[in-house]
């Protein structure tokens, strides 16, 4: 049996732990790797004191609504993240039902840090 892991992913925070949770998710029999510089896992931006720790929903970010020059509003890039924002709280949902997360999950580093350890 080769011990090389099916997935390396490079990084403990919130990305790497999420895309390795939908790959087990998809393939429990992958064998995964992950990689950390830093003494723990989400320690750099998926810190909860190094992020503003609110949901990118599209609801009031200006740069999704850009003015087009006849003065309307543009809001396909809105609805767009809102789509994308609407999956994310969906499949969160389904791990805190799986049991996989805690039923309160207040910022990306207690979500890291709850699915690192089932990995
Ligand atoms: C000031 C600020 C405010 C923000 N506010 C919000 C907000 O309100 N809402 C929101 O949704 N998002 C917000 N974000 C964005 C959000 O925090 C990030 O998009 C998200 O945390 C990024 O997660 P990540 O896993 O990609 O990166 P990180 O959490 O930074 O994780 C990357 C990890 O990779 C490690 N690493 C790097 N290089 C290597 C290597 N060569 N080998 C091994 N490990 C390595 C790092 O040490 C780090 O632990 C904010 C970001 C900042 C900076």
């Amino acid at each position: 049996m080769s011990t090389e892991p099916d997935v390396v992913l490079i990084g403990a925070g919130i990305m790497s732990s999420t895309v390795g949770v939908f790959l087990k998710e998809l393939e429990p029999s992958f064998s995964i790797a992950m990689f950390e510089t830093l003494e723990d896992c989400a320690l750099e931006s998926s810190e909860a004191w190094n992020n503003a720790g609110t949901g990118h929903a599209a609801n009031c970010e200006m740069n999704y609504t850009p003015e087009r020059p006849d003065g309307t509003v543009d809001i396909s890039k809105a609805l767009e993240v809102n789509v994308e924002f609407d999956l994310s709280r969906q499949f969160w949902t389904y791990l805190v039902k799986k049991g996989a997360i805690a039923d309160r999950v207040p910022s990306p580093t207690r979500a890291a840090s709850s699915i690192r350890c089932r990995i």
